[in-house]
């Protein structure tokens, strides 16, 4: 496995049929991201049957809303013109081609005189002048094209909304049914909104916290804690935040992640040329090699492939750039980098094995898990060596799909240590060809029938079993 970095693909209408997944995993897709902001139940339930139905190793991300504010319904555009003044209702009834409706039902409450309105990822800016009873008053400082059902941004606003809508409850209901393996969890503001979601969720299915709110750069620290891995979400934090802040804070989510050695994904504009073109631009290159350079596990695609006119393309020049990254940079900033949840053995352990790896010449890593944690500890201090995992687990091995430079093999459960390290040395001799007397490092809980936690590193050569 050259590349080491793993792409996550955004499903919706341009790649809505089994072929166009199975091209898309083919071009390198590990994790597939089901958008509930968008599509059916129906639809997301043919997908899965789709996905699961071409037996490809592949991941199944379930995104839920959370409290997206939205405009409201028009027959057609209309146009909002800078430094004219506009109503707004939040009163579908009170449409027309002078107004413009918010569908939030605390408008009226939540937002203040002197705030700003953004609508459509900024694309459209508005401040409110006057707060009546029934409407505010805006005028309009970016002007453009409003269409219907456009999201909506408040970034000086304090929102009375709860994290975790009825939609998302029922739809976490939904995913569950479908046998999703990781949860992303929409505009998360504090530590107990993940410990919330957590309580709707099997323990097994892992959780990502989308950073994307002021609130949640704040809290990112225990935010992280609470989470398995986060998103760097820069669409809506570049509406939330100012843009220049944007690069530097997905230094600072990237590396809090790491940290922590928890999953990291980098989402949102990456490859946005490709929406229409098939060649990306020379930033966008540069913007994924940094994010994976940076010390991102993933890098994801959005719009390029649910609605672009290129999904497949924008994946293959994604793994292109990654696996251009991955082979060439051994000079990775994360290598320097020390987790600092140092008292937990299974990471003295990873650590220890990474060392002995960097430092004797070993071709792989071999991790046996059950729960993904060594293989992610083992990953976060970026070996230069492969990393091989082993697991009787199915959700394990999917989820395993989310982390840099990890390949997995599923098996059966095992009796003996003696038993691991054959099955590791027959499978490195016969499916990546490794020669007798290549060294390679274990890592694994013993005895492997009990569920043991991560207590054992051995340099075994190949050959020896
Ligand atoms: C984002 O805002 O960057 C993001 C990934 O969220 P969504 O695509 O759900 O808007």
């Amino acid at each position: 496995m050259t590349r080491k970095t793993k792409i996550v693909a955004t499903i919706g209408p341009s790649v809505y049929s089994k072929d166009s997944l199975n091209k898309l995993v083919e071009a390198g897709a590990n994790v597939l991201r089901l958008n509930f902001s968008h599509g059916t139940y129906d639809e997301h339930e043919q997908t899965v049957q789709w996905v699961r139905s071409m037996n490809k190793n592949v991941a199944i991300m379930q995104d839920i809303q959370g409290p997206k504010i939205r405009t409201g319904t028009l027959d057609k555009s209309i146009n909002l013109n800078v430094n004219s003044d506009i109503d707004i209702f939040n009163d579908e009834s009170k449409q027309n081609e002078e107004s413009v409706v918010i569908n939030y039902e605390n408008l009226l409450r939540d937002i203040n005189e002197g705030e700003r309105i953004l609508i459509d990822d900024g694309k459209l800016g508005l401040r409110v002048l006057k707060k009546e009873k029934n409407k505010l008053t805006a005028t309009v400082e970016i002007g453009g094209e409003l269409r219907s059902h456009q999201g909506v941004a408040f970034p000086d606003s304090k929102l009375s909304v709860s994290t975790l809508t009825k939609k998302d409850i029922q739809d976490l209901e939904f995913g569950k049914n479908l046998g999703v393996d990781f949860v992303a969890i929409s505009f998360v503001r504090n530590a107990e909104d993940v410990l919330n979601v957590r309580k709707y969720i099997d323990k097994d299915i892992k959780l990502i916290s989308k950073i994307e709110l002021k609130s949640a750069v704040k809290h990112l620290k225990s935010i992280i804690q609470e989470s398995d891995g986060v998103m760097v979400a820069r669409g809506d934090l570049g509406v939330q935040l100012p843009l220049e802040k944007i690069p530097l804070i997905q230094k600072q989510i990237i590396n809090e992640s790491n940290l922590q050695g928890k999953i990291t994904i980098t989402a949102t504009e990456m490859l946005t040329s490709m929406i229409s073109s098939h060649r990306p631009t020379r930033a966008e290159v540069s913007d994924i090699t940094n994010a994976i350079l940076d010390g991102t596990d993933a890098v994801m695609l959005s719009a390029e492939t649910s609605i672009g006119e290129n999904p497949i393309d924008s994946v293959i020049a994604m793994a292109k750039i990654c696996e251009e990254v991955d082979i060439s940079s051994s000079e990775n900033m994360i290598n320097t980098k020390e987790i600092y949840n140092s008292d937990e053995l299974t990471n003295s352990l990873s650590k220890a094995a990474v060392q002995v790896a960097n430092d004797s010449n070993v071709k792989a890593i071999v991790a046996f898990t059950e729960t993904g944690r060594t293989p992610l500890l083992i990953s976060n201090h970026r070996p230069n060596a492969s990393i091989f995992t082993f697991t009787t687990t199915d959700k394990t091995f999917n989820q395993l799909n989310l982390i840099w430079g990890v390949e997995q093999i599923k098996i059966d459960r095992l009796e003996t240590t003696d038993e691991m390290f054959a099955i590791a040395n027959k499978w490195l001799l016969n499916e990546k060809k490794f020669s007798k007397n290549d060294k390679v490092v274990i890592v694994a809980g013993t005895p492997p029938n009990k569920e043991a936690a991560t207590n054992l590193i051995r340099v075994m050569k190949i050959g020896e079993y």
